[in-house]
This record gives C-alpha cells, structure tokens and sequence, in this order.
C-alpha cells in the first residue's frame, strides 16, 4: 500500500519525517533538514504497552504548513480498563452516509462478522440513473483480508484517528452532508462528520465506499 503523506489536518503535501534518537552526520541528511524534509524529534521516545507490545506513541510527521504533527499511531487509553487499546484491532463496523437534502442520502455499512464482514447499501430510489448498475444492492460478503484492508486504510493512510469530530463550511445551507461512524468493540463509537467542508484526501477516502455504491 502506498503511504499518503498529506496533513490529515490541512491537507498539505509539505511535511516532514521526524527522526528520533542521535542520527549520524551526514550532507544528504543536513539537506533534507534545510529542505524541510526531517525534522529532529529529540531522543526520548515514549512507548506504552498496547496488548503486551511496545508502541512508540510519538508523531511520524510534522506539517510543515499548519505546523501540527500527525502519524501518531493509532492507539488510546481506555481510562476504565486502565490500558491502550489499538483501533485497528477492536473496529466492528463502519457506516459512511454522504447525501443532501433534495438528493437523498447513500448509506453503506460495513460489519464485521466470522468471514470477514457484509456490506449494506441503502440509497434513495431515484438514485440509481441505471438501475442495471445496481442489481446487486444485497447484502455483500467481503472477506476478511478485504476488511483489514479497509480498516487498515482508514488509520494507516487517512489517519482518521487525527480528524476532526465536525467540519462544516458554516456560510453553506444546504448542499452536501456526511458522516462517518466507526463502531469499536464494546458499543463504543467513534463519529466523525461534515457539511460542505472535508478532510483532506477525501476523494480518494470516497474511494473506499464507491467500490461498493455510486453516490
Ligand atoms: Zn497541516
């Protein structure tokens, strides 16, 4: 999989690569840091223990516009079990739904289940244009390599864990809504959504549910 280095802030390419610990001297090296393209992290790497493994809990990238890092992995405490917990293992659905309001809503929702995981996709009726095009609108099985595809994706590449809850270009009324909601083991959930206004790489996100619903 190729690893998208955009801001999952601000969308810029113009990042830089933390490089922790005391990296030796070198030209090539002292170039990449006047061009931007490292940036020292210091020495002291946090881990913490995330199901008996060490994970480094320290940011991959620097945004070199908005200035904020990104790429920490995506782990979190659970106060009330008192441990981390890495979202990748414990994703049991996710739910995108992207619609307006004259057009009608496109909802696809991805469970987790023994094989691997259904997809569900409800639209609006007037949707389709061709209706040929979407005979296969029953419940599909995915298998369950494709389904860790697909999650891995989400943190790996879009970095959801870094979104922000809401985004919304306030000076639009209608237009176009989404949301996406993650569920975790243990009914807990993670939701994300927007009007008008998107995370960076969204069209490339969108990639995700159009292979299974035009919308
Ligand atoms: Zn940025």
């Amino acid at each position: 999989m190729e690893k998208q280095i955009g801001c999952p802030r601000c969308g810029s390419k113009n990042v830089a690569r933390y490089l922790y610990g005391y990296p030796a001297y070198s030209e090539d090296l002292k170039k990449k840091v006047d061009s931007g393209k490292i940036v020292f992290g210091g020495c002291c790497l946090s881990s913490v223990d995330v199901n008996g493994k060490q994970v480094f809990y320290m940011p991959e990238y620097s945004c070199n516009e908005c200035k904020k890092n990104f790429g920490t992995p995506p782990i979190f405490y659970n106060k009330k079990e008192d441990r981390w917990e890495d979202y990748r293992d414990i994703v049991t659905g996710i739910r995108f739904n992207i619609g307006g309001y004259f057009g009608g809503f496109t909802e696809i929702t991805i469970k987790k289940n023994k094989q691997g995981a259904t997809v569900h996709v409800n639209q609006p009726l007037d949707l389709p244009i061709n209706p040929d095009e979407f005979k296969g609108l029953e419940d599909k099985q995915i298998t369950a390599e494709k389904w860790n595809k697909i999650v891995c994706k989400l943190y790996d590449k879009f970095y959801i864990h870094e979104w922000n809850k809401n985004y919304a270009d306030i000076g639009v009324l209608d237009g176009t809504q989404w949301e996406v909601q993650i569920t975790l083991k243990g009914s807990r959930k993670r939701t994300y959504g927007g009007s008008n206004a998107y995370p960076p790489n969204w069209s490339a996100f969108e990639r995700i549910f159009k292979e299974f619903a035009k919308f």
